[in-house]
């Protein structure tokens, strides 16, 4: 078996100027008996749109989550370069404490599935509140930063109604400016039009193109539509039982899967 807790094998940081924006180098996760990443290597470059797929349990969600507070049994996470989920003590890298996982989590920006917009507060008050409780802007300038997301997410007109009044895609619209608020390095978004009713998903896949296309974001989504991950993606990861079990370009992978599971789940989503 693989020392999975050998940690000098892996370097004390990510140099030069092709490192990847995201690296997964050999990641476990279990939880108790149950091996949900089995050894993940992953690399996310800069400005890349990786969109992930697979069925159900497969550990989609749970590469995600690994990017914000969780602890993970093998193998070391970096960021930008830096290890996240581990931190460097006298030239060795350790597991990382809960406050080197804090600061490592304001590089990284999540909309999920359900919303999750502070309910008392306006479109505005959510997209200033992490700007200035965490970032420590003051509170004009996180007025203004806030102003030119909800303007660029098409919700400017909204900026002091609170979510309860918005639309599911409305919400979720504010819900990707409020993380894009927090000038993340990188934006993770799991099943963000899985809630929404159909004739709304066209106003959020819209921004995230946007992201894509003007900002250069690095993005990794979780995604149900095939249809947007293919056309929208630089690269799609089928994931089967906490493994990739195929990547590549979207126009590879969704008319030439070459591992029968790919074929099958893809078949069976069509
Ligand atoms: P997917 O996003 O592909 O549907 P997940 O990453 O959510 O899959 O989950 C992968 C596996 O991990 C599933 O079997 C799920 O039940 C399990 N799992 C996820 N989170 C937890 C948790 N907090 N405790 C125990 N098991 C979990």
């Amino acid at each position: 078996m693989k020392d999975l807790h050998d940690l000098s094998r892996y370097p004390l940081r990510l140099e030069g100027p092709d490192r990847p924006m995201v690296s997964f180098r050999n990641v476990t996760k279990r939880y108790g008996d149950l091996v949900v990443l089995d050894g993940l290597n992953l690399d996310v470059a800069e400005g890349e749109m990786v969109s992930i797929i697979g069925p159900s349990g497969s550990g989609k969600t749970t590469v995600l989550r690994m990017l914000m507070l969780e602890r993970i049994q093998g193998g070391v996470i970096y960021v930008d370069g830096a290890p996240l989920s581990h931190m460097e003590r006298g030239g060795k890298l350790v597991p990382a404490n809960s406050r080197h996982l804090r600061a490592g989590r304001e590089q990284i920006g999540m909309c999920f599935q359900h919303f999750n917009l502070f309910p008392h507060m306006t479109a505005l008050g959510n997209c200033m509140e992490g700007p200035v409780q965490v970032l420590g802007l003051s509170k004009q300038a996180a007025r203004e930063r806030a102003e030119d997301l909800l303007e660029m997410v098409g919700m400017i007109d909204k900026r002091d109604e609170h979510p309860a009044r918005l639309s599911g895609g409305q919400q979720q619209r504010v819900a990707i400016a409020r993380a894009l608020a927090m000038r993340p390095k990188v934006l993770l978004l799991d099943e963000v039009t899985s809630a929404l009713d159909p004739e709304v998903i066209g106003e959020v896949t819209e921004v995230i193109r946007k992201l894509v296309q003007k900002y250069r974001l690095t993005i990794m989504m979780v995604t149900h539509q095939m249809g947007f991950a293919a056309d929208i993606s630089d690269r799609v990861c089928f994931f089967y039982d906490g493994r990739i079990e195929e990547e590549g370009a979207p126009a590879d992978l969704f008319s030439n899967p070459q591992k029968e599971r790919t074929q099958q789940f893809l078949s069976a989503v069509k």
